[in-house]
């Protein structure tokens, strides 16, 4: 017992006296392209040394060419996860692999394993254990079939090679030991340091675009000479429109050879069309010379024709903000990468179609700039992405706001009459980039920075890692003062470079330079959801004795600034380390019609309501109120209020005009509320609908929202002049522990009252009086919304003055082989649990074998064309409900129970048709007014038809073809005689509401 004691007691200690340590891998790669069948033959040979103190018994090794093998690998289950079904739908031919591996250790064969779990990952096992400082040579010949560029990053589209991740390659030992990570589209690398010389031979006429640098090959030197001069008069008198070049490859082969040291990756591409420009750009701080290249084809000829300078300019501002760039070349490709934007390997950067030049600088420089953070300072990206994109794009927005005034994430990529119409040039570059975040944050699917690459969910990933992180590396040198930050990032630069430094490694260094803790840095912003909120308060006091009351109504105390603004001119900007409470800032009187607490828009402050203050006047708080078109961003001066034109149409109201009046705006508030009054030209009276959303977003805990609705709505009725219904509710959204995925688990509570005019048709009974009903509404919603297989649980229960009944529906899809064909799969059961006495006195809430009519929604939850038609083409609207069968029978209703399966599957290679059966159990309650007795009556159906799904689930035509001989019996009871009029259809009006995605939007 007391040793092993001892032994845990000096444990931890041991680990962190462990000093750094980084493993060796030297490679030598001879690689032929093989472009007819698409596959790479290659010999590899990897120098190890083991630089640790532990004796090694096995390299696992990465494989990753294996992620495109088949339907199963960590890849292929991202790609579904989030929302992409190409790959899973691919044929064998567009896939790809990497076989024919036979690795030796000093030239004995060892034997090598693959991963339990992942094919792409693979261990080899030492004959002899490699000891501390000893080194050995691993060889291996392999084979790649590159899959299509279409999936990720490896791949080829048509005769154009993108070889990135294409050769076996050790994972990292660190002190934390292995790091085996299959690979993924969303989420990056960790690899080891080493040298590369890598031998490539391929058709003499391709043009290989490599990590490194040419190695002596005057032929080679003399054909990159000639593109250049070539395309340098291109340039000049425009390149050839002709897009997709088909020139046949030369029979001679070439082989060049690239060489690179401190690098910890190797890509290489190749393009018989590529053009070739270069520059050089000398670094002001060690006067070394960087030549730069870039490869582009027709494509996007125009844009590239500049893009060497771009390369140039991000090469010169990286080095002077961070640290000098280190290698002698650095180029960028134009190539068909369908993993993000571009994609960085050292020394060379893939950039996807960009769409402008603005963007495409966007992009090199960002790509570039990868060059320091993972490149130079190699941090492992998968499990902490925020150390390299976020860090970079903070860089790459300092480079594009330095380039471009004003720019940023939005007004890039917005034309500039849309960026005007949100107001978005009111706001600082920052201040726009901490948005996407903000967005995220307020709506509270936000995301802990200090998550791994893959736990977030997709979009998160860009607003989180990326954005989320820029703004808080902005927050830091704005309150740090950009020079000091300058100089703690270049002394990081430094200390680190060539190494794999962690998040712990950093909080030192930024703790160490500042000489004080910064657990609002580390401990919130980058480690956890709590919100940056400061509110400024008053301002007193006169002349240099002036004050500013700020109150910290966040969670975060982290630095505040305070401005005195005049106009749009920040006048003073004063920074105070963070606080909790309310703090008086000593802030001098001068001549500001305003003051603010994040007047340069550095804050990454969720809450701009309340931000300023006036120095003069009545209401200092207040905002100016300003009506806007559709939607809009926050602005602390202005309190938006949105309009926008809404139609409507019903049989009795008929066509409807008036507007829609809200104030949701992309960012959510606490209050929302949206009203669409309109007026109806047919009975010439308003109707229209109104609610109002208060929402509870807790930051921690097991609900990611609680939201209360209150709704009411007024439209007409065939005999009386409306009805009017009013809905309250709460709901409760549970938190995800699978943030990543698209499952939803919501419960709902909510009450619903529907009161009708005189002559109202509550219950399918005209009545001469105004009637009221109210019901109450239990429902839990358990949702899985991915691409693939989606499906849905809902368990509901429902209670009236008369009954309580309790249904159960389930909802799968199964696909076939493309997204959109495959089974759909439902399945109801519904039971009354109990009947008051004077049961059926009340509403007709039975369960009805049919899907409900109008008439028969008790609810009034759907929107009906004709609500209370019962003949003609209205009355033939229906909603997917109960036992949702396609035929109006009025066997099968049932106020004991019912239960019902729906099937209906798509036709391969035909669009929209589709076919269903229908089949039902169902049993209910008999009076026998002759005799007096009630008995209890049970029954089946079933139906088959077609169904033209033209808008899936929002328009949906169904025909039912043939059904049992009691459905066609109880026929004789309705008014469809005939075919047509047995035809039903689905119009679901929620799903189509315009403002519906702007409450909804999640991710
Ligand atoms: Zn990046």
């Amino acid at each position: 017992m007391i040793r092993s004691f001892l032994i845990a007691a000096f444990l931890p200690g041991m680990l962190c006296a462990q000093t750094y340590f980084q493993q060796e891998t030297d490679y030598k790669i001879k690689v032929k392209l093989d472009d007819t069948r698409h596959f790479l033959s290659a010999e590899e040979s990897i120098r190890y040394k083991n630089n640790s103190k532990e004796t090694l018994n096995e390299i696992w090794f990465h494989l990753w060419p294996n992620a495109y093998k088949n339907k199963e690998t960590a890849f292929a289950k991202q790609q579904l996860t989030n929302g992409s079904t190409k790959f899973q739908y691919a044929n064998d031919t567009a896939r790809g692999y990497i076989d024919s591996l036979d690795f030796k250790v000093n030239g004995e064969t060892v034997k090598m394993e693959y991963h339990f779990d992942h094919i792409d990952i693979a261990r080899i096992i030492l004959n002899k254990p490699l000891e501390p400082g000893g080194e050995i040579i691993i060889t291996t010949p392999f084979k790649v079939k590159i899959p299509s560029s279409a999936f990720s990053r490896l791949g080829h589209a048509g005769q154009q090679y993108q070889l990135c991740q294409w050769y076996p390659k050790p994972a990292v030992y660190d002190k934390a030991g292995w790091h085996p990570i299959p690979y993924l589209s969303q989420g990056e690398f960790y690899s080891e340091f080493g040298s590369f010389e890598v031998e490539i031979t391929v058709p003499e006429n391709y043009v290989v675009a490599a990590s490194g640098e040419l190695q002596s090959n005057p032929e080679e030197q003399a054909r990159i000479d000639k593109n250049v001069e070539e395309s340098e008069a291109l340039s000049k008198s425009g390149f050839s429109k002709d897009k997709k070049s088909t020139v046949a490859s030369s029979a001679n082969w070439k082989t060049v050879t690239y060489k690179l040291d401190k690098v910890h990756d190797f890509a290489w591409f190749a393009d018989k069309s590529y053009h070739i420009l270069r520059s050089s750009v000398q670094l002001e701080r060690s006067g070394r010379t960087v030549d730069t290249y870039v490869y582009f084809s027709n494509k996007d000829a125009d844009m590239w024709k500049s893009a060497a300078h771009y390369v140039d300019e991000s090469v010169k501002y990286y080095s002077k903000w961070v640290g000098d760039y280190p290698y002698n070349v650095c180029k960028a490709v134009d190539g068909a990468l369908s993993a993000g934007a571009g994609m960085e390997y050292p020394t060379i950067t893939v950039v996807a179609s960009s769409g402008s030049a603005r963007a495409l600088e966007n992009v090199i420089a960002h790509e570039v700039g990868h060059n320091w953070f993972y490149g130079i300072l190699a941090s492992n990206e998968r499990d902490h992405p925020w150390m390299d994109e976020g860090t970079n794009s903070y860089y790459e927005n300092r480079y594009m706001t330095m380039k471009f005034e004003k720019h940023s994430f939005m007004t890039s990529s917005l034309p500039d009459e849309v960026s005007g119409m949100f107001g978005l040039s009111k706001f600082q570059p920052f201040q726009l980039k901490n948005f996407p975040s903000v967005f995220s944050q307020r709506r509270n699917f936000d995301q802990a920075l200090n998550l791994t690459a893959p736990e977030f969910t997709g979009i998160n990933y860009a607003f989180m890692v990326y954005m989320k992180t820029a703004s808080i590396y902005n927050y830091l040198a704005a309150s740090m003062g950009q020079e000091e930050f300058d100089k703690m990032m270049q002394s990081w630069y430094d200390q680190w470079s060539f190494k794999h430094p962690s998040p712990a490694d950093f909080k030192a260094h930024v703790e160490g330079f500042n000489k004080k803790e910064m657990p609002w840095l580390f401990d919130d912003l980058l480690a956890s959801r709590k919100r940056v909120d400061y509110k400024i308060c008053k301002a007193s006091g006169s002349g240099n004795e002036g004050y500013v009351k700020v109150k910290n109504v966040g969670q975060i105390e982290g630095p505040v600034s305070v401005s005195g603004i005049n106009g749009d001119d920040v006048v003073l900007t004063k920074w105070f380390d963070g606080f909790e409470g309310s703090k008086k800032l000593p802030f001098p009187v001068g001549a500001y019609n305003r003051y603010s607490v994040n007047g340069t828009g550095d804050i990454p402050d969720v809450n701009a309501k309340n931000d300023e203050i006036r120095s003069t006047g009545l209401f200092k708080k207040g905002r100016r109120p300003k009506i806007s078109f559709l939607t809009g961003l926050e602005h602390p001066r202005i309190a938006a209020l949105y309009v926008l034109p809404a139609i409507g149409y019903n049989y009795y109201n008929g066509f409807m005009a008036g507007a829609a009046i809200h104030n949701i705006g992309m960012f959510r508030k606490k209050i929302e509320f949206i009203a669409v009054p309109l007026y109806g030209f047919e009975i010439r009276q308003l109707a229209g609908s109104a609610q109002l959303d208060y929402f509870i977003r807790p930051v921690s805990g097991c609900f990611r929202g609680i939201t209360l609705t209150g709704s009411a709505e007024r439209y007409a009725l065939r005999f009386a002049p409306g009805f009017t219904r009013f809905t309250g509710g709460i709901t409760f959204l549970f938190d995800n522990r699978r943030e990543f995925s698209k499952v939803k688990s919501e419960l709902r509570i909510r009450h619903v009252s529907v009161i009708t005019d005189p002559y109202g048709n509550l219950d399918n009974i005209p009545s001469p009086l105004s009637r009221t009903l109210d019901f109450n509404q239990l429902t839990y919603t358990l949702q899985d919304a991915r691409v693939h297989k989606p499906y849905s649980i809902v368990a509901d229960v429902q209670q009236g003055s008369t009954f309580v009944k309790g249904s159960a529906t389930i909802n799968h899809r199964f696909n076939y082989n493309s997204r959109r064909k495959g089974l759909d799969v439902r399945l109801f059961a519904g039971a009354f649990l109990w009947k008051s006495a004077s049961y059926p006195s009340g509403p007709d809430v039975r369960f009805r074998l049919s899907g409900q009519t109008g008439i028969q929604d008790y609810l009034y939850d759907d929107i009906f064309l004709g609500r209370h038609e019962n003949s003609g083409l209205l009355s033939q609207q229906m909603t997917m409900t109960d036992g949702a069968f396609s035929l109006y029978t009025l066997l099968g209703q049932s106020d004991r129970f019912l239960t019902s399966i729906n099937l209906r599957s798509s036709i391969p290679k035909v669009p929209i048709i589709c076919v269903y059966v229908n089949a039902a159990a169902f049993s209910f309650d008999q009076f026998e007014a002759s005799s007096n007795i009630t008995t209890t009556q049970t029954g089946t159906a079933t139906e088959a038809g077609i169904n033209l799904s033209i808008i899936r689930n929002v328009f949906e035509i169904y025909a039912p073809v043939v059904y049992s001989k009691n459905l066609a019996d109880a026929q004789k009871f309705t008014v469809y005689d005939t075919f047509g009029q047995r035809i039903r259809f689905v119009l679901n009006f929620r799903l189509i509401n315009p403002l519906n995605p702007l409450r909804t939007l999640r991710f």
